[in-house]
């Protein structure tokens, strides 16, 4: 038996062209849905972390549930941290020529 490891970020997406403004994805993510007073979505445009699972779940059922298939969850790449880096100057000066 695994371990599922949730890494990486997402983000749920709204067409406007698409989207009919009943608010029913309101319903489906309230975590992640806001809508305005006239009843289109207002979904935050941060990342969210894969690991926050009640979230994602939400986001999918939201996917699934629109009646006008507007929302999307997007995987967003997240760049790899870097480590081990040798930020400090080189200790050894180079005494040859140099080039012309
Ligand atoms: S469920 Fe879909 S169509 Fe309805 S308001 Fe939300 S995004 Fe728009």
């Amino acid at each position: 038996m695994g371990v599922i490891r949730r890494a990486g970020m997402f983000v749920l997406q709204v067409n406007p062209i698409l989207c009919d403004g009943f608010g029913h994805c309101a319903e489906l993510a309230p975590e992640l849905v806001h809508l305005d007073e006239w009843g289109y979505p207002i979904i935050a445009s941060d990342p969210v972390p894969m690991a926050d699972v009640g979230s994602y779940q939400s986001a999918r059922y939201a996917e699934r549930g629109c009646p006008r298939q507007a929302l999307h969850v997007a995987k967003v790449a997240t760049p790899v941290p870097i480590t081990n880096v040798d930020v400090r100057p080189p200790t050894t000066v180079s005494r040859g020529r140099r080039p012309l």
